[in-house]
């Protein structure tokens, strides 16, 4: 259920109203909007009796949410949220662009890579210490001494740093040297980290899993809102077809999907959408044309020695020309994209 305020309703009325959600073992979302603030109900297994709150001094009226996400949704918050990384910001006026290797493999390997990315005036870089690997043999990343060279990158260049975390403890080093979350594809649907996440004070950026529908992604998305970390980045990074020339298959469709039901901001990711080097700077234009907030992109320094997804790693001058591009296509699309 949602509790909308009247207009002029006083901050101690929106506090009567928080202290009643909470006597009644629930959680409230006091979310302010340009007009009046709403509180959101979660917790609750069964509808809420609106009889309790239609009465409280200050509230306009009670709205019953049928969709199953609550938080995540348009009718809560109608204002697009800008998720804000220092001075950075991703859903905000820029394109925001996150770019770096696939994993953190040495200290040269990822300076190397920071140094064409901040030349590029993306603000975000992209690492894993913490690799979700598909083969238990494969490389698994450095993990913290992977974080400490990620944090040095910060440091050195100014550059915000996006690294995946797998598991709660990951969560807690990732907090110590980062400044976004990453939670993979393969960890959407992982609650515990996502409710762990929910209680973190950095941005999450929350990929796609494999197959799942975009209800399902919204509800992740939820999991991580109902414990009051409203600062969430979608990224669709493809899902699994039955087509066999991509490694995924990127649903662009999924950009305005989002649009139509959630205030969240959703990015691209072109470089697992596809796999492949030759298509990423393809699908990262039409990603920004179908109306992206913004790309999340693997590029190295060597691909062809990459210790993973080197397949699909742009060098650095294909990154810089991809940069150049899909710049010229915000450029001339970006007051089309507000709705
Ligand atoms: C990654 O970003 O390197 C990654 C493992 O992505 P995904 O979770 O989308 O597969
Ligand atoms: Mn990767």
């Amino acid at each position: 259920m949602l509790i909308v305020m009247k207009a002029n309703a006083t901050d101690a009325e929106i506090d009567a109203v928080v202290r009643v959600v909470g006597e009644l073992g629930y959680r409230a979302h006091p979310i302010p909007g340009a007009a009046r603030t709403a509180v959101a109900i979660t917790g609750n297994q069964s509808p809420v009796d609106s009889a309790r709150f239609e009465n409280l001094p200050g509230v306009a009226e009670t709205v019953r949410v049928s969709k199953p996400y609550k938080l995540v949704t348009l009718g809560l918050h109608a204002e697009k949220t800008v998720v804000r990384v220092g001075d950075a910001t991703i859903g905000g006026d820029e394109l925001a662009l996150i770019a770096g290797p696939c994993a953190v493999e040495s200290r040269d390997q990822a300076f190397a890579i920071a140094e064409a990315v901040r030349r590029s005036g993306a603000r975000f870089f992209r690492g894993g210490a913490f690799k979700p690997r598909t083969s238990p043999y494969a490389f698994q990343g450095l993990g913290e001494d992977g974080l400490k060279i990620l944090a040095e990158i910060r440091d050195t260049y100014g550059l915000k740093i996006v690294t995946e975390a797998v598991d709660e403890a990951g969560v807690d080093l990732v907090e110590r040297y980062a400044d976004v979350i990453q939670i993979g594809a393969r960890s959407m649907q992982n609650f515990t980290l996502l409710r762990r996440a929910g209680k973190s004070s950095l941005p999450v950026l929350l990929k796609r899993g494999l197959s799942a529908t975009l209800d399902e992604w919204l509800l992740a998305a939820e999991y991580i809102m109902s414990e009051g970390n409203y600062q969430v980045v979608l990224c669709e990074r493809g899902i699994r077809t039955f087509s066999q020339h991509t490694r995924n298959t990127l649903d662009l469709a999924a950009i305005p999907a989002v649009r139509r039901v959630s205030h969240l901001p959703v990015i691209v990711d072109p470089s697992h959408g596809t796999g492949k080097n030759y298509m990423v700077t393809a699908l990262a234009r039409a990603g920004v044309a179908v109306g992206a907030d913004g790309l999340i992109v693997e590029v190295h320094n060597a691909p062809a020695r990459a210790l993973s997804d080197g397949a699909q790693a742009l060098n650095l001058d294909q990154y810089e020309q991809l940069v150049s591009e899909v710049r010229a296509i915000f450029e001339v699309m970006a007051p089309a994209v507000v709705s």
